[in-house]
């Protein structure tokens, strides 16, 4: 995500550094770069003048005149403006007094509002809610369904007395707002504290989609209107969301697909166009491709310097605390990390995700982007089928490991007794490492490198 425009920018503030001292020429190059790049990225022309004359009228003043280190200086405040125009502080959903919270989904056919349910849901789920999900796509062919899938993934019950749109009659069936109105009694029978309303979408946006949302809107009395939006429709996405925040006058913007080659453009526009904060983000078509959207991580993540507490919370969210207080009592006791030790940390990594993902929000990813390109998710699998194949006294004793096990490794694996031969050697590395670390009495409680 990000990434043309993170390059751009990158390149821009290489040319400042070491400056001793900003002349007006430089700071109008710089103004002029960046405005280039967000224009590339299809930030829309009104953010995109607001933000330079922001930003420039900040450079020429005092803060930077006055600073040591100006090329520095320069960059903090386009971090600052950056959070600025993707809305400030992060705004998480406001729950109602009197459960259950209604959660209404608007926006185009395709934006992702389906697939975001799900993700949200189980979002809501983990976080010790009991969510229902409610059908009122009645008219997109095979929504009802799609939404029931994601249901199941997530755990979640759906409530859906509608088979929605039929693919061959195309007639739709039932009435959406008939149906987010019985939704809530049902709701209020089970108990549920969240109710999350996925509705119809068009192509376009057009009055009786908007009729409609509006219309279900009121009948519920919504207590969260969120705008899902596909971050790919570049300069379309400023009239889609103003038509939206117009006819459904939502509360927080969902921006979808931000894993796709998205120049962001929209992530950009949004917040700033419509006054209304983005909340979440999805990035993929899994339910865990979802995150929480925080202006401020954002915004580091566009400027390459790294989303290191996304990280974190990713890894609290889904390491199993009693492996890592294990770990942590292994590693403060010396005894030796065994393969099987380095089995168990792999498949806790695994747990939070796709590894390409995580080590893309890393400080200065964007100087490793053709090796982050080329990494497969699929290598973590591998090393855990060799370490798969081995039995167990070899992974707790690597050592005995010799010529004719590591032929039989390799064979039981499926793959080539080179591969073995290197795991081997950066595992004895990292057993080192890890023995060194130990030793020194640091960080008595970091499995993995992880809290
Ligand atoms: P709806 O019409 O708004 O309900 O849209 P859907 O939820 O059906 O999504 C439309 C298409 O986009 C589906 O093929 C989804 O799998 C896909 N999709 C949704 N969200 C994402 C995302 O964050 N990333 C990617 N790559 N695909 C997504």
């Amino acid at each position: 995500m990000f990434n043309s425009l993170s390059d751009r920018l990158a390149a821009t503030f290489k040319n400042l550094r070491g400056k001793g001292k900003l002349t007006e020429a430089d700071i109008d190059g710089t103004a002029r770069e960046i405005r280039r790049a967000l224009l590339d990225a299809d930030v829309a022309v009104p953010v995109v003048r607001e933000f330079i004359a922001r930003v420039k009228a900040r450079a020429l003043g005092t803060e930077v005149a006055q600073s040591l280190n100006p090329g520095q200086q320069v960059v903090k405040i386009v971090n600052e403006e950056l959070v600025g125009i993707l809305g400030g502080e992060t705004r998480e959903l406001h729950f109602a007094k009197h459960p259950p919270t209604i959660i209404m989904l608007a926006g185009l056919q395709g934006a992702g509002k389906t697939t975001l349910a799900g993700k949200l849901a189980a979002h809501l789920k983990n976080r010790g809610h009991q969510p229902m999900l409610v059908a009122c796509d009645l008219q997109r062919p095979n929504a009802v369904g799609q939404l029931q899938v994601g249901g199941e993934r997530a755990g979640v019950p759906v409530y859906a007395p509608h088979p929605g749109v039929s693919s061959e009659t195309e007639e739709a069936t039932g009435d959406p707002v008939a149906v987010a109105e019985d939704s809530i009694t049902h709701a209020n029978e089970k108990l549920h504290d969240v109710v999350i309303i996925d509705t119809a979408g068009r192509l376009g946006v057009d009055e009786e989609m908007m009729t409609q949302a509006a219309n279900i809107k009121s009948a519920v009395g919504a207590h969260e209107t969120l705008f899902v939006i596909d971050s790919m429709i570049g300069q379309d996405a400023v009239n889609t969301a103003q038509a939206f925040n117009e006819g459904v006058n939502f509360t927080g913007v969902v921006l979808t697909k931000l894993d796709g080659d998205a120049r962001g453009g929209a992530a950009l526009s949004v917040a700033q166009v419509t006054g209304k904060p983005v909340m979440y983000a999805s990035t993929g078509e899994g339910l865990k491709d979802f995150e929480v959207f925080h202006p401020d991580r954002m915004a580091r993540r566009i400027l390459d310097m790294g989303d290191i507490l996304s990280i974190i919370e990713q890894a609290e969210a889904s390491w199993d605390k009693a492996e890592a207080a294990k770990m942590a009592q292994k590693f403060t006791d010396q005894e030796d990390f065994t393969l099987e030790d380095f089995r168990a940390q792999m498949q806790q990594l695994k747990k939070m995700g796709s590894m390409k993902k995580l080590l893309g929000m890393m400080p200065g990813a964007a100087g490793m982007r053709q090796q982050l390109e080329q990494f497969d998710d699929s290598q973590l699998d591998r090393v855990e089928a060799i370490i798969n194949s081995m039995t167990p006294h070899e992974r707790n004793a690597p050592k005995i490991i010799n010529g004719s096990r590591r032929a039989r490794i390799a064979k039981g694996a499926g793959v080539h007794v080179s591969e073995i031969n290197s795991l081997l050697e950066r595992f004895t590395q990292a057993q080192k490492m890890m023995k060194k670390m130990a030793s020194g009495g640091g960080g008595g409680d970091m499995p993995g490198g992880m809290p």
